[in-house]
């Protein structure tokens, strides 16, 4: 058994399976997937770091708990605690040949051949859980986290929560999402914000915004229809540690140009700066001072250099003596 490698992506050779270790070649739908059809799943996205005991995954709990709570928003009834779902996804990782990777938890409605069933009620369908990992670099590229993105405010709106719940990550959001990143991508940015139905700033296609504005840090409140970001939450409490107010308050498009730096927060993106929105400059138009201050400190944490603040459990160790063990363990 050997590291997939498609397109120089290493992907691990196991995909978990509701309950057992699969083949990659084996983890395969039906086209009449319900999920296909109506968008019917609810999915997470997780990093693994390399650190001195070995391989740890980041905040796992908070993860795999939000993932309980999407399912619970779609009535998905999920046959694994989620403790059980987190020792999976330990065990993929310790077994995956990588020293760090991405981790895509996902549960969603699937298809009983049997008794198939095709219209829009989700509930005759099967729910199936699975989790794949790769190995995903830098989201938004290496030399964004040093050097900043551009970015322009989408014409679409970010769906309200009345329509389509923000707190779950569902993926049928991510239809949205992907009009954000449409548009962005071709007008020659690399990543879009939407505004909310009120007209205040919501989030990245993927990720949640941050502005320094005179030595504190403001964000969007959970109202804006924005995911509660796991790294969102990890930059309060960093700032927290740090001494930097933060508010969470509704923010004006506006206040994006005239801020003094503007950040992302995200899984995949982790803490990447915004140089620009709309062509026009943020700041120095390069990584400010106090993005880097939390940057490094968020980095020393996931890498297990330092202790989360008030030493809270953020890392779950795969292989708790850091020996790596053989793909042949899962
Ligand atoms: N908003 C959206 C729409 C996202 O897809 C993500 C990535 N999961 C985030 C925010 C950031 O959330 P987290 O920090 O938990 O990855």
């Amino acid at each position: 058994m050997s590291i997939k490698d498609v397109n120089t992506m290493k992907i691990a050779p196991k995909v978990w399976r509701n309950g057992e270790f699969i083949e990659w070649k084996d983890a395969r739908v039906h086209v009449m997937t319900h999920a296909i059809h109506y968008g019917s799943s609810v999915f997470e996205g997780v990093r693994a770091y390399n650190t001195e005991r070995g391989t740890a995954i980041f905040r796992l709990t908070e993860h795999i708990q939000r993932l309980m709570n999407s399912a619970k928003v779609y009535r998905m009834d999920i046959k694994f605690s989620r403790e059980e779902i987190c020792q999976a996804a330990v065990e993929l990782v310790r077994g995956s040949e990588m020293d760090e990777c991405y981790l895509r938890p996902i549960v969603f409605r699937g298809l009983n051949e049997d008794k198939p069933a095709f219209g829009v009620n989700p509930f005759p369908n099967p729910i199936d859980c699975y989790i794949a990992a790769w190995d995903w670099g830098k989201y938004l590229g290496e030399e964004a986290l040093e050097s900043g993105v551009d970015v322009c405010i989408s014409s679409w709106t970010r769906t309200p929560a009345n329509s389509l719940p923000a707190v779950a990550k569902a993926g049928a959001n991510y239809m949205n999402s992907q009009l954000i990143k449409m548009e962005a991508i071709l007008g020659g940015f690399s990543e879009g914000i939407a505004l909310d139905d009120r007209g205040y700033v919501s989030e990245g296609s993927g990720e949640n915004i941050f502005l320094v504005n005179n030595g504190r840090l403001l964000t969007p409140p959970l109202g804006a229809s924005i995911l509660p970001g796991i790294t969102r939450d990890s930059v309060i409490a960093i700032a927290g540690e740090l001494g930097i107010k933060v508010e969470e308050t509704n923010i004006q498009r506006a206040a994006l140009y005239l801020t003094d730096e503007l950040f992302f927060t995200g899984t995949a993106a982790e803490i990447t700066p915004i140089r620009s929105v709309d062509h026009i400059t943020v700041g120095a138009g390069k990584r400010g001072e106090i993005t880097k201050q939390i940057q490094d400190v968020f980095f020393d944490v996931i890498h297990g250099k330092r202790p989360a603040p008030e030493n809270a459990p953020w890392l779950t160790y795969v292989n708790e003596k850091g020996e790596k063990k053989m793909a042949s363990a899962i």
